[in-house]
C-alpha cells in the first residue's frame, strides 16, 4: 500500500520517493519542477523517455488544487490515469469515449477536491461547460502536453491547440507548461509564440540518445532484411517494426510469425479489441514485435524495446526521431534501423502532390520529405545530422551510427548525373516526354523492352550510354540527385522533370559527388543467413 499522504506540505523529492519510488531526479526534472511549483510557466523541450510527466505530475500533488493536463492522446488517457492510480494518486479524465454519467462522476469528483489531476482532450476545453466547470474549482497548473500540436509548421498539428492560448487570459495566475518531444528551432518559437508562453522559462534537453545506434540502408527485399537483422542481432529481442501501408503491416507481421518471430499486427483498421489485445501483449510480454502503422507507440512507456525498424521512409525527421526513440528508453544498446529506396521518394512526393491543402502546406511536407532524404543520404555522421536538426551540435563523430562505423566511400558522380539527367532533358526538349525512373534507367543501359520499343526510345542519342552502371546502382544515383535537388518527380506515375540545379550540373559547372551504396551480399534475396 501506499504510505499515506502526510499533512505537512511535501517538498517535490519527497513526492517523487514517496509516490513515485524513485530516488533521484533526473537531469533538468527538479529545476524545472521547481518554477512549477513556484507559479512560473515553463516550456520545456525533452527526448521520448526523458522524463516528462513527472515535471506536470509533482507539481500537481505538491500545489493547491488540481493539476489540468491537455493531451491529445485520448486513447492513452484511461491508461495514464490507471497507472497514476496504481501509485495512489487521484486522476480522473474527461473525453469524448465517456457516456454521460461517467463524465458527471468525474466533474462531481473535480468539484468537491477528490481529484489531484484532471486530463483533458483539447476539443473539450472548447466548450463553455468545460471552461465553466474548471472556473467553478481550482487548478493548480496547466499542463499542455504534446505541445507542438500547435505547430502549424509541424508534423502532427491539431486546430484545437490554438485556443489553449486563451488559458492564460482567463487564469493569469495558474502557472502552465508546455512539453514535446519534438522540437526544431522553428516549432520551439512558434510553440512559445502561439501558447502565448512569452514569460516561459525554457528547458531544452539535449537530444542525444547514445545507447541508439541509427543505421540506414537501401532498400532490397526489406521483409527479408529486416529478418535477417532480428536473426543476427536481435533474436529474442522485442521490438517496433513500422509500416506506411495497413497492408504492408499485416503481410510484414505474417512473414515474420511464419520465419519463428512472434510479431503481431497494429493499424488503425484492425477492431479496438484486437489493437488493445496486441498493445497489451507488446507490453507485458517478452520478446515480442509489433509490425505497426505510426498509429502505434505515442505514450507508450515500454523501457526495454531494443530495435525500432523503419521498412519504408517516414515523412520527415521529427516523426522519425520520435519512432526511433521509442528504442532503448533503458539507456542499453538498441537500434534504429531504416530501409529506404527510390520508390518511397516516389510515393512520398505523390502522396504530397495529392494532398489536400494550400501550396503552402505542400511546400512544409516537402521540405520535411527533402530533410528526411538528407539524413538518409548524407555521407556524415547521421547523429550529428540528427542533432544539427534539432539545433544542437554534435562534437565530431559518435562511433556508434552506420557512417561512423563504416565510412561510407563517395565517388564523382558528375558523368552519370550529367548522363541521368540529359537523358531526362532529351526527352521532355525532342519529345515533350516525361517517364518515370525505371523507363530512363531502361535507356541509359540499352535494353530493349516492349516500353523502349514502343515509344522508338532505342533512337534516342542517350540510348544505351551508360551500361557501365547497373540498375541499381543508377537507381541510387536517382535517389541522390533527388536528395540534392538536382531532379525532381512529381505526378501519379512518378515522372522526372529537371530543377533550376539540373541545368548546373548539365552546363558541366557542378560536380556531383555520391555515396557509394554497400554491395549488397551474395544471395541476399535468400535471408539464409543463420
Ligand atoms: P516522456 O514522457 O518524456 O517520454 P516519461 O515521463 O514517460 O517520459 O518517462 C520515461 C520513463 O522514465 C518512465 O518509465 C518514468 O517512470 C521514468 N522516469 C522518469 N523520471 C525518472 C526519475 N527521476 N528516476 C527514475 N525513473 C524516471
Ligand atoms: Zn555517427
Amino acid at each position: 500500500a501506499v504510505p499515506a499522504r502526510p499533512r505537512e506540505p511535501e517538498s517535490p523529492l519527497e513526492v517523487l520517493r514517496r509516490v513515485f519510488g524513485y530516488e533521484a531526479f533526473r537531469g533538468e526534472q527538479a529545476e524545472i519542477i521547481d518554477t512549477v511549483v513556484g507559479g512560473g510557466d515553463a516550456l520545456v523541450l525533452m527526448p521520448t523517455g526523458g522524463g516528462k510527466s513527472l515535471c506536470y505530475q509533482i507539481p500537481s500533488l505538491v500545489r493547491d488544487g488540481v493539476g489540468v493536463v491537455i493531451s491529445p492522446l485520448i486513447a492513452l488517457m484511461q491508461d495514464q490515469v490507471d497507472a497514476l492510480r496504481n501509485v495512489g494518486v487521484r486522476a480522473g479524465f474527461l473525453n469524448s469515449t465517456q457516456d454521460h454519467n461517467q463524465r458527471r462522476e468525474v466533474e462531481r469528483d473535480f468539484l468537491s477536491g477528490e481529484l489531484d489531476m484532471l486530463y483533458l482532450a483539447p476539443e473539450r476545453l472548447r466548450l463553455d461547460s468545460t471552461v465553466d466547470l474548471l472556473g467553478r474549482g481550482k487548478v493548480a497548473l496547466f499542463a499542455i502536453d504534446e505541445a507542438h500540436c500547435v505547430s502549424q509548421w509541424g508534423h502532427d498539428f491539431r486546430p484545437d491547440y490554438l485556443a489553449l492560448s486563451e488559458l492564460h487570459q482567463r487564469w493569469p495566475d495558474v502557472p502552465r507548461i508546455a512539453l514535446t518531444a519534438t522540437a526544431t528551432e522553428a516549432t520551439h518559437t512558434e510553440i512559445a509564440e502561439r501558447l502565448d508562453l512569452g514569460q516561459a522559462r525554457h528547458f531544452v534537453a539535449s537530444f542525444d540518445r547514445p545507447n541508439i545506434q541509427y543505421r540506414i540502408v537501401p532498400k532490397a527485399g526489406p521483409q527479408k532484411q529486416v529478418l535477417d537483422l532480428i536473426r543476427t542481432e536481435h533474436a529474442g529481442d522485442a521490438g517496433i517494426v513500422y509500416c506506411l501501408s495497413r497492408a504492408t503491416v499485416e503481410k510484414t507481421a505474417e512473414f515474420l510469425s511464419q520465419n519463428g518471430v512472434p510479431a503481431v499486427p497494429y493499424h488503425a483498421g484492425l477492431d479496438a479489441g484486437t489493437r488493445a489485445r496486441n498493445q497489451s501483449r507488446f507490453l507485458r510480454e517478452d520478446g515480442l514485435v509489433v509490425v505497426a502503422t505510426i498509429a502505434f507507440g505515442m505514450g507508450i512507456d515500454k523501457p526495454d524495446v531494443r530495435f525500432v525498424a523503419h521498412l519504408d521512409l517516414p515523412k520527415s525527421v521529427e516523426g522519425y526521431y520520435q519512432e526511433t526513440g521509442r528504442a532503448g528508453r533503458d539507456g542499453l544498446p538498441s537500434t534504429a534501423w531504416l530501409a529506404y529506396g527510390l520508390a518511397d521518394v516516389v510515393q512520398q512526393r505523390k502522396m504530397i502532390d495529392q494532398s489536400e491543402g494550400d501550396l503552402a502546406h505542400r511546400r512544409r511536407l516537402s521540405a520535411h520529405l527533402d530533410a528526411m532524404l538528407a539524413l538518409c543520404e548524407t555521407v556524415e555522421c547521421r547523429r550529428g545530422q540528427l542533432l544539427n536538426y534539432f539545433g544542437q551540435t554534435a562534437e565530431g563523430k559518435c562511433d556508434n551510427c552506420d557512417t561512423c562505423l563504416t565510412p561510407p566511400e563517395s565517388w564523382d558522380g558528375t558523368v552519370a548525373a550529367q548522363k541521368l539527367l540529359s537523358a531526362v532533358w532529351r526527352l521532355d526538349k525532342e519529345r515533350n516526354q516525361h517517364f518515370g525512373a525505371g523507363q530512363i534507367i531502361d535507356i541509359l543501359l540499352g535494353k530493349q523492352t516492349d516500353k523502349i520499343t514502343q515509344h522508338r526510345h532505342d533512337q534516342l542519342a542517350t540510348f544505351g550510354k551508360g551500361t557501365e552502371l547497373r540498375d541499381q546502382e543508377w537507381r541510387g544515383v536517382v535517389r541522390q540527385l533527388l536528395a540534392q535537388g538536382l531532379l525532381a518527380v512529381q505526378g501519379d506515375y512518378g515522372t522526372l522533370h529537371l530543377t533550376g540545379a539540373s541545368t548546373e550540373v548539365l552546363g558541366r559547372s557542378r560536380q556531383v559527388m555520391l555515396r557509394r551504396e554497400p554491395e549488397r551480399p551474395a544471395g541476399s534475396g535468400g535471408g539464409t543467413r543463420s
